[in-house]
């Protein structure tokens, strides 16, 4: 994943992750707080009904009062002089808009029923039995001013009232009872209008006796309210209705649901002086609730979408030209990694990117400088080693000549004093000089030619076994001089492989050599084989050729296998090629690996260190493709 990848994701995520709660905090918070909003504005409309019915209630008692003290009623009452205290009354009845009016004497007979049909006609009405209600009888038989409230049917429209009823005394003596009616109804719309709630009246028993909410399916038979489903949903049974008429605060109701649409109730006592005359509920609809909720969710929703746009663009904006710079680096450093130095990053900001592109730059034009001065030094050497090379080669031929006539005269100067054992000595001498040098100069040979890559393989069927045979028996005497005990296991069973028997006799050759000189007398050298599994699976030979020898230290395991590197201070050598740490040219090992690679084997060497007191030892191993691929270049024959 990319760095543009890494930041934008985590960033986004956590930002829709911030945003939703933050989303649902708030949201919840403000349906919470308009809940209590609600509880509050039912409380509010309760309290403002409860006064406003108090003064409707007060304001009605008043003009009660006013009937009983006007002149000549109580007399008339009395006397049940019907014309005068129509008289009297009429004009106060108009004047305060009053919807009922009775006037009742001591036997309970209605002697005056005024009842407004509509604005301009006021009616004399009839008896209507008002006078033998039951709530009146107790005015009726006091001897004292007395006022009473109910809300009661009126037995003339069969319609819910709130009644105050008052005294009328003449002389200290109670004559007879005025009683001044509100319709229910009326009064209900003007309390819905100030609480701003609908509301519901209820018996002592607790029944929903009138309501301005009219559900639905109660519209129909308008004429024969009963209220029912107001009744199943707002009805109070006796403990709900105690816990109202005992608590002198208002009670907030459960939530209910009438047609689908939900609403709170608060209910609280109608209570005038002592007694109560029922209680009342005002309600509100949730819909206002749902609907806010819905709204601020809605408006919250667009806010949280344009600030979590918002932050992820500041986010992007902030993130962008570090993404950049990192992007440039990148694309440098990957172009340095594939070689090409040209490459800058040119970033000039003034931050730790700019500063950092600005020393990757420098770097990278003084790793130019020093790769074109390296690449100078490097084609210098490379000129230095063909010349060496060169030499090498022109030396060792122009050593083979004279060389062959040394060793051609030597022994026709031996065969001519065969007789003289002095002669013979100093002549067999020279001899052994001249091979050994010829073995040097035919080693440099080698070399040359490994390095010119025209080194000849020849491949043939090869027993490794005879190979390795014929290269041990070339240090039999040496082996016995040095008193070293040669093992050789598992190579007679090796398979056969393709490969030149000739040169990896030199191999062998150089290899044992070595142990031979760097394994002090006595010591033991082993040469091991075995089938292995190289790359692909492909069946490989190993051999292992392990002295008691004076061992390598590390740092030195990849170089003995360039030519002319020896480990030791050269001069410390003895001389002779299979004497103890006996001198050589430093070609042995990179003739070996010369031939291997040709193979397109492996040759490596293990050893714990150098130790010449201790002696752990070395390992050489070489490993040989069953059937190699020879290349063009390694058959190519030396001129
Ligand atoms: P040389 O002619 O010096 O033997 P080689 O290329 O054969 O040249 O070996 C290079 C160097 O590797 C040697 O000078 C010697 O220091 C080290 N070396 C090679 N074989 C062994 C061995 N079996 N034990 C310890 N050192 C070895």
């Amino acid at each position: 994943m990319s760095i543009r990848w890494k930041v934008i994701i985590p960033y986004v995520l956590l930002t829709f992750v911030v945003a939703v709660i933050g989303l649902y905090v708030i949201t919840h918070l403000v349906a919470v707080r308009q809940e209590e909003r609600l509880r509050n504005q039912l409380l509010e409309a309760g309290r403002i009904f409860s006064t406003q019915f108090t003064l409707q209630e007060r304001r009605q008692l008043q003009t009660a009062r006013l009937i009983a003290y006007t002149v000549g009623v109580a007399d008339a009452l009395q006397a049940g002089d019907r014309a005068s205290l129509e008289k009297l009354i009429r004009p106060q009845v108009a004047t305060h808009k009053l919807k009922q009016v009775f006037l009742i004497d001591l036997q309970g007979q209605e002697q005056l029923h005024l009842f407004q049909k509509d604005k301009d006609t006021l009616e004399l009405m009839g008896d209507v039995g008002m006078g033998k209600s039951q709530w009146l009888s107790s005015l009726l038989i006091t001897n004292s001013e007395l006022a009473r409230r109910v809300l009661a049917i009126n037995p003339q429209d069969n319609k819910y009232y709130l009644y105050s009823a008052l005294t009328v005394m003449l002389n200290q003596n109670v004559v007879g009872v005025v009683v001044v009616g509100t319709p229910l109804d009326s009064l209900l719309q003007s309390l819905k209008m100030v609480s701003l709630a609908d509301v519901v009246f209820y018996d002592t028993q607790g029944r929903v006796i009138l309501s301005t909410l009219q559900p639905e399916s109660e519209i129909e038979g308008a004429e024969a309210k009963n209220y029912a489903s107001l009744q199943s949903a707002f009805g109070l049974d006796q403990i709900a209705l105690n816990e109202i008429l005992q608590s002198p605060e208002l009670v907030l109701g459960e939530n209910v649901f009438i047609d689908g649409r939900g609403y709170s109730i608060a209910r609280g006592v109608l209570q005038i002086g002592r007694e109560p005359i029922g209680v009342f509920g005002v309600i509100l609809p949730l819909d206002f609730v749902t609907a806010f909720a819905a709204e601020s969710r809605n408006f919250y929703s667009w806010i949280f979408i344009l600030i979590v746009a918002g932050v992820f663009l500041v986010g992007y904006f902030v993130s962008r030209p570090m993404i950049v710079s990192l992007q440039k680096l990148l694309t440098v450093s990957q172009a340095v990694a594939a070689g090409d130095l040209s490459h800058r990053a040119h970033l000039r900001t003034n931050d730790e990117f700019g500063v950092l592109a600005q020393t990757f730059d420098e770097m990278l034009s003084n790793l130019q400088t020093r790769n074109a001065e390296l690449q100078k030094a490097h084609k210098i050497l490379e000129q230095m080693d063909r010349a060496k090379a060169t030499f090498i080669e022109v030396a060792a031929h122009e050593l083979r000549t004279p060389l062959t006539l040394v060793k051609g005269y030597t022994q026709m100067l031996a065969l001519k004093f065969k007789d003289e054992p002095e002669t013979v000595a100093l002549t067999q001498g020279i001899l052994e000089g001249a091979e050994r040098m010829q073995e040097i100069v035919s080693s440099m040979l080698d070399v040359s030619r490994i390095d010119s890559n025209i080194l000849k393989i020849v491949p043939e069927e090869v027993n490794l076994g005879v190979v390795i045979g014929r290269a041990c028996k070339t240090f039999q005497d040496a082996l016995k001089e040095r008193n070293l005990t040669l093992t050789i296991q598992g190579v007679d069973g090796l398979p056969l492989i393709q490969a030149d028997p000739d040169q990896l006799y030199k191999v062998f050759y150089h290899l044992l050599m070595n142990a031979i000189k760097y394994t002090p007398d006595g010591g033991r050298i082993t040469i091991h084989g075995h089938l292995v599994e190289g790359e692909g699976g492909r069946g490989q030979v190993e051999i292992i050729v392990s002295d008691t020898g004076i061992g390598i230290d590390p740092e030195h395991h990849q170089l003995i296998f360039e030519k002319f590197y020896q480990t030791g201070e050269v001069y410390m050598h003895s001389s002779g090629k299979t004497k103890f740490k006996g001198g050589g040219p430093g070609l042995g090992l990179a003739i070996a690996r010369g031939i291997i690679q040709a193979h397109a084997g492996h040759i490596w060497v293990e050893s714990p260190g150098h130790d010449e007191t201790r002696c752990p030892g070395s390992q050489f191993f070489v490993r040989l493709p069953l059937r190699a691929e020879f290349h063009e270049c390694d058959t190519i024959s030396a001129p």
